[in-house]
């Protein structure tokens, strides 16, 4: 599943249009997750002025005051390619006025496209409950403080929760959780203030780490020009079941936690 810094990896990459206008639309027959608010018709003649992100989704924004996001789910790509060859999960393709070609291609149909006046963005039903971006100021101590306070559930899972910080899936948080040993067991709400400050900036730093690496891409996952990411060969827990620590040569734990597998060091995270 494209996570944070694939996304942010692809917005990177397609933004690489912004100044560009739409000359013609495709649109496959194919049903995704949810329906557009727009025709997507109506994004002929618009010129991108600026492509941003929050949390997963893409949003792409154009001079006729409407956005376009764009949602991965689990196996969705966004391109950008010379050329359009109408392949079988390809759902949306744009063609710009310099020949290149945006093209959304969706093999499981987890993923979405609507397109929306830009003024509602904020009120979207998919983005007005997120919590703050992980690397926001605003995702910080006091913030995160008040969100656990009555959180009995585990701290792993707690942090994956899009309400408390957009973002941390589940690579990220076993890494983080590893980096600044803190077990994946623990209570939320048992944390000290000094541990939520050493999670928020282990989170921090892996999540910028995996954005300069370009992403995990475990599965599906290419850049907007095709690249494959390269953090995941940087995991230090994730994956390494029944191996060494890097840390102390105890072996690491598989667990699930929420239907989820946690990677963890008995000895280095308590
Ligand atoms: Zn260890």
């Amino acid at each position: 599943m494209p996570e944070l810094p694939e996304v942010e990896t692809v917005r990177r990459g397609i933004s690489c249009l912004i100044g560009k206008k739409i000359s013609q639309v495709f649109r496959s027959t194919k049903k995704m997750r949810l329906d557009s608010t727009l025709d997507l018709q109506r994004l002929n003649n618009a010129k991108v002025l600026e492509v941003t992100r929050r949390a997963r989704y893409l949003i792409i924004h154009f001079d006729n005051k409407k956005s376009l996001i764009l949602h991965l789910g689990m196996s969705g790509k966004v391109t950008v390619s010379r050329d359009f060859k109408q392949l079988k999960h390809d759902h949306l393709a744009c063609e710009f006025d310099d020949g290149r070609w945006l093209i959304f291609n969706d093999a499981r149909r987890f993923g979405f496209i609507d397109l929306l006046e830009t003024k509602n963005l904020k009120t979207h039903k998919m983005l007005s409950k997120l919590g703050p971006e992980p690397l926001d100021d605003e995702f910080d101590l006091a913030d995160l403080k008040e969100k656990i306070r009555t959180k009995k559930m585990n701290i792993k899972t707690t942090m994956m929760d899009n309400e408390i910080v957009v973002g941390v899936g589940n690579i990220y948080i076993n890494e983080s959780l590893f980096h600044c040993g803190i077990s994946p067991l623990r209570d939320a709400n048992s944390l000290k203030d000094f541990e939520l400050k050493k999670l928020i900036s282990a989170i921090k730093k892996i999540i910028k780490n995996a954005i300069d690496l370009g992403g995990s891409s475990i599965s599906d996952y290419v850049t907007a020009s095709g690249d494959l990411g390269n953090f995941q060969n940087t995991f230090r827990v994730y994956g390494r079941e029944k191996l060494n620590c890097l840390q102390c040569s105890d072996l690491i734990k598989k667990i699930k936690q929420n239907g989820r597998s946690s990677f963890y060091c008995p000895n280095c995270q308590r």
